[in-house]
């Protein structure tokens, strides 16, 4: 019995997916796979790489 609450505790919402996954035993961490992580990282990198992009323009275009 405790330990089903404790195992509801311990559940966190993948940001990604929204999938409702148990932190327990779970390295991805606050994702709910590897897969979501990895779409989460990708998405990341890429607004920060036009980002920067942008910034580069500017600099040549002055
Ligand atoms: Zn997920």
């Amino acid at each position: 019995m405790s330990d089903l609450k404790e195992t509801v505790e311990k559940a966190i919402k993948c940001p990604q997916c929204k999938k409702t996954v148990a932190v327990n035993d779970n390295p991805y961490m606050p994702f709910c796979s590897e897969r979501c992580k990895m779409v989460d990282l990708e998405a990341w990198l890429s607004g920060r790489y036009k980002i920067s992009e942008e910034k580069n323009n500017d600099i040549i275009f002055n």
